[in-house]
């Protein structure tokens, strides 16, 4: 019997053999009869060449990615990458001041759009394809075989679900629910509403730009912009700042900053958290501050919307830069996936020349350690922090 397998076009084993994981629709020669959407099957050359096992989606351009290169199994090598995900963890974060971290980071730990965050003894899963949807019951059984869980939650709301027709999924997979999660992080406290916080709650890639601003704080006047549940403004406190104002549009995330803040023993009066839209905010306020943070959402989510993007960056960038005092640093970010690292450079370029302003770059970071990315898949980079001081 034929067995069922996806054909490539002549010369198209060339991705594969990059070690590319994602296969686009011009790419493909051949589906088998009867194909299932999102089931593994195995890889072949034009020439019947075994190059390894990939899920599938026939409606999408983006029709393929690989679960495992090569002639193994493809479970026996996604468990190994779970296995090596783990451990890599487990060897960052042994010191137990940090129980809240990225376990799988989707194609950057070779397992295709699967993210798995781990907050303390809870996992949130957040599946963006139907090939991942489709594997699930079989991780989440070797998960639960691996290590004792108190429970394994689902958040399945990306939005790469809408073009594979998928309805998002926010539910309990395992084990009992809970409305928060508390956890540590370099020995400060948290709570994650991973039901109704962004993502899977919390903003784990800038945590080292968290620490970061915690050593730049000693008696600074701190500004955080999009201050979500009030991460960068209790490790501002933390570091000894003087006083830090957390601007938020979201009452949820501001009251979760306030129940941070309480947490971590610091006062409301040192730590004041105002509802306001932060173009707003930059544009009337004087910004007497001496340390700005700038983390705002993706402001771009598809590329029509590149443009308006990159004004809405210049804008508060150039905000800043005109009114923040002599001495003063700016943390600023971007996770907008169409805007590169180059990109981003350009534009804080075009603000700090709007604004007339002298401007030195002291630092540009990425994702925190425990995203880690394929040097064969750029295109799973996305965050750019650029720490600047104004002389
Ligand atoms: N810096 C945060 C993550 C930011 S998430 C952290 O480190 O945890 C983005 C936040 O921006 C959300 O809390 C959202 O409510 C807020 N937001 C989005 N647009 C906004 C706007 N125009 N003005 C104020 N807040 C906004």
């Amino acid at each position: 019997m034929k067995q069922p397998k996806i054909t490539l076009k002549k010369g198209k084993e060339k991705v594969i053999n990059n070690r590319h994981p994602w296969i686009f629709s011009g790419a493909i020669e051949s589906f088998p009869d009867n194909f299932k959407k999102g089931e593994i099957y195995p890889i072949v050359s034009f020439d019947q060449k075994l190059l390894g096992y990939g899920y599938f989606n026939s409606s999408l351009s983006l029709a393929g990615r690989i679960v495992s290169f090569g002639e193994k199994d493809p479970w026996e090598t996604i468990y190994r990458h779970i296995d090596t995900a783990i451990a890599l963890r487990d060897l960052f974060f042994s010191h137990k001041q940090t129980n809240a971290y990225r376990l799988i980071n989707g194609e950057g730990d070779h397992l295709p759009g699967l993210i798995l965050d781990q907050y303390g003894e809870y996992l949130v899963l957040q599946s963006s394809t139907l090939g991942a949807d489709k594997m699930n019951e079989k991780l989440l059984a070797y998960l639960v075989s691996k290590k004792k869980w108190k429970a394994i939650f689902e958040k399945s709301t990306s939005s790469s679900r809408k073009e594979e027709k998928l309805e998002d999924k926010t539910r309990v997979l395992w084990g009992e629910d809970v409305e928060e999660i508390a956890i540590l992080e370099n020995g400060l406290k948290f709570f994650i509403d991973w039901k109704t916080g962004q993502k899977t709650g919390f903003f784990l890639d800038q945590r080292e730009m968290r620490q970061l601003v915690k050593e730049l704080s000693l008696n600074r006047t701190v500004l955080n912009c999009f201050s979500y549940t009030g991460g960068f403004s209790v490790y501002a406190l933390a570091g000894g700042a003087r006083e830090v104002t957390s601007v938020d549009s979201s009452l949820a995330a501001l009251n979760m900053a306030r129940k941070n803040l309480k947490a971590n023993a610091f006062e409301e009066e040192q730590s004041p958290l105002i509802d306001a839209d932060v173009f707003e905010y930059l544009r009337n306020d004087p910004l007497k501050y001496d340390l700005i943070i700038l983390d705002p959402p993706a402001f771009v989510k598809k590329k029509k919307d590149l443009h308006q993007a990159i004004k809405g960056y210049r804008e508060i960038n150039a905000q800043v830069l005109k009114k923040a005092p002599s001495g003063s640093f700016l943390l600023t970010c971007s996770c907008s996936h169409y805007i590169d690292e180059p990109l981003f450079r350009t534009i804080i370029f075009q603000a700090a020349q709007n604004a007339h302003r002298d401007v030195q770059i002291i630092k540009e970071a990425f994702h925190s350690i425990d995203h880690p990315t394929s040097i064969f898949h750029p295109e799973s980079r996305y965050l750019k922090n650029i720490l600047l001081y104004l002389p």
